[in-house]
């Protein structure tokens, strides 16, 4: 009988019969895991359990914790909520619907939009199917075939035309009663997919082209588990009430108009914030000797096919014309860098040069999946390139591990760090390629921090290092990178002196803490549900008078902290005083300060904090001085 020899993580390699199931080598490993499994990894592919293995290849088996197992059951999951739309609306064709990144989606052609009456009884649907516990089987059909098979499609046959075309096999899914164009990755029974909830509609079109056929897209998430729904809920409510786009409104931080979709409009108390962070970031670079730089915006096209982004990057770039020349704007800072590095000869003791930017740039995103300050089109990054020589890679890489450990603590970010490296394809001698690894990895242990080892994950231009932060709701978000660059020194023949007198290549470390700050800024409005702390906090201080007699002294305390660099804000409104300290408290102010009778004959001030504690009597000199050492201690 045939054998094939399987991978496994660990790197441990085992025979079986050719045609064994994953879900029986799971068995063999243990009850435990075969009880957790959802399906399996062979090669680049997700499986399903149940079918037959006959090849030789890397291997696992995937459960939950796994983001791919968690994807084969949103996969099933999409089509069964094809099969309840389809049963329930008969008109309905489905055209596509994959697993993202937290659930699934399906889009549907159909001539009447869904509303949340329908997603209810198509959720109830789905229940019954999954509660039939329909075994899922894969049959490989040829073109004539799958054509027949969805005859009643055009979606489906245009899929079938161009698959075909590209020579990719034809599969269909069959889930007992439905069955879908599908090239797999599910759970073998729907049995396993325990909790089911419909998100949202939202309009789409059909290959994401504004130009064909209008469709709507349900989404949807599942569980393996009952309980991890009602979680789920539990913290998508909290989430809502962080939202920093509601978050953003509320506190007049930023704004999204027509007139430039995809793009911020940082408000005053926005760009407060923006500034402040910039602050931290220019101070925190320059006590470890970053240089900063600004390079051009708009670039011309020789420098962008130079680079490999003309080819690599183009349908993500916007271009323009200036004097009949063809120009790009900048989708990244790399070359701007370079060209200044490039503009003056090096030697060895001039290195490392460390090339720091607030680098503003654009990249063309679809419509559909721009997300307020998330996923933008234009961005800024803190963004810097460090050129060195070979031997400094660790003690740089070990600089930067430092620098982001002290940027993630000050926001209370716990963070988790993750090395890629060489993938099979890979630029520059497999001799450079340890090295580098090697002094990445020595940066890492020498930081204590423990780290994730991603096989064959780096970039082909390099090795490189990810942080991955945790906020307080719990999520993960990818924040930083420091991505070694064999490549971009070679493509411009950047140089500098040895020791010995010669010619030789720097190397390239691109590297960015908060990545974009646009992003960053959404995370920190979640992270802290708006309440900055002190020396974040957009407004500082809100001076509030008792009653008009006393509105020029509290504009002379105003006066007072602006004077010292306190961000203050003055209401001597005619309002009642209740009135206005809750209007600063929905402004989530940290300090708010009354001025009346008894402060100003005694020229002291009343401060309330956040949690509603009043402290009366307090020296103005006093309490600035907090506020100043609160704002420098970072707190
Ligand atoms: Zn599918
Ligand atoms: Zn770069």
């Amino acid at each position: 009988m045939a054998e094939i020899t399987l991978e496994f993580p660990d790197k441990s390699k085992k025979k079986f019969s050719s045609g064994i199931t994953a879900q029986k080598i799971a068995e063999q490993i243990g009850p435990r895991l075969a009880q957790a499994a959802l399906s399996a990894k062979l090669d680049d592919k997700i499986i399903e359990l149940d079918l037959p293995i006959k090849e030789n290849g890397k291997f696992s088996i995937l459960t939950w914790e796994d983001i791919e197992g968690k994807k084969s059951l949103w996969h099933t999951a999409s089509h069964v909520l094809a099969e309840a739309v389809t049963s329930l609306f008969p008109d309905a064709k489905p055209t596509i619907g994959p697993p993202i990144e937290e659930g699934f989606y399906y889009d549907f052609f159909v001539k009447k939009n869904f509303t949340p009456e329908d997603l209810a009884k198509i959720e109830k649907k789905m229940m019954q199917i999954i509660s039939e516990k329909r075994k899922i089987e894969r049959e490989e059909v040829d073109k004539k075939k799958a054509l027949e098979k969805f005859a009643q499609n055009k979606f489906k046959q245009e899929l079938i035309e161009e698959f075909a075309e590209a020579g990719k096999k034809l599969s269909i899914y069959r889930q007992e009663k439905f069955y879908d164009l599908c090239k797999g990755g599910h759970v073998s029974n729907t049995e396993k997919i325990k909790a089911v909830k419909l998100l949202k509609t939202s309009a789409s079109y059909w290959r994401g082209d504004s130009k064909r056929e209008s469709l709507q897209r349900i989404y949807g998430i599942a569980f393996p588990k009952e309980s991890m729904l009602q979680e789920y809920l539990k913290q998508k409510e909290e989430a809502e009430k962080r939202n920093h786009l509601k978050l953003g409104k509320e506190l007049d931080l930023f704004s999204m108009q027509d007139e430039a979709p995809g793009t911020i409009f940082f408000h005053a108390k926005g760009t407060q914030l923006w500034n402040t962070l910039q602050e931290f970031a220019r101070t925190e670079q320059k006590k470890r000797n970053y240089q900063e730089v600004i390079a051009p915006i708009i670039l011309k096209k020789e420098l962008w096919l130079k680079s490999g982004h003309w080819d690599h990057y183009k349908d993500n770039m916007y271009f323009t014309k200036i004097d009949d020349e063809e120009y790009a704007v900048k989708p990244m800072n790399c070359p701007g860098h370079i060209l200044i590095y490039a503009n003056a000869r090096h030697s060895y003791r001039d290195l490392p040069i460390r090339m720091a930017e607030f680098g503003l740039v654009h990249r063309h995103e679809l419509s559909g999946v721009l997300n307020g300050l998330f996923r933008v089109r234009k961005f800024t990054q803190d963004d810097a390139h460090i050129f060195c020589t070979p031997e400094q890679i660790e003690s740089e890489v070990k600089g930067v591990l430092e620098l982001a450990e002290h940027y993630y603590k000050t926001f209370g970010f716990e963070y988790r760090v993750e090395l890629s490296t060489r993938p099979e394809k890979a630029m520059g001698a497999k001799e450079t390629w340890d090295k580098a690894e090697a002094s990445l990895k020595n940066a890492l242990k020498a930081s204590g921090k423990e780290f994730k080892l991603n096989e064959g994950d780096g970039a082909f231009y390099g090795p490189k290092i990810d942080f991955h932060i945790k906020d307080s709701l719990g999520r993960s978000w990818q924040l930083g990178t420091i991505q070694l660059d064999f490549q971009m020194p070679e493509k411009f023949s950047l140089k500098y002196i040895d020791r010995n007198d010669k010619e030789a290549r720097p190397v390239m470390i691109h590297r960015a803490i908060f990545g974009s700050m646009e992003r960053f800024i959404g995370i920190l409005i979640e992270h802290y549900a708006g309440v900055f702390p002190v020396w974040l906090a957009p407004v500082q201080v809100k001076v509030i008078s008792v009653s008009d007699k006393h509105a020029a002294y509290a504009e002379k305390i105003h006066e007072e902290f602006v004077n010292q660099g306190i961000r203050s804000e003055l209401d001597a409104r005619g309002e009642t005083v209740s009135f206005k300290v809750r209007e600063a408290q929905m402004q989530k102010v940290p300090y708010i300060v009354n001025v009346g009778e008894k402060e100003e004959t005694a020229k002291t001030i009343a401060v309330r904090d956040r949690t509603g504690k009043v402290e009366f009597g307090i020296p103005l000199k006093k309490f600035a001085e907090r506020v100043m050492q609160e704002t420098a201690q970072r707190k």
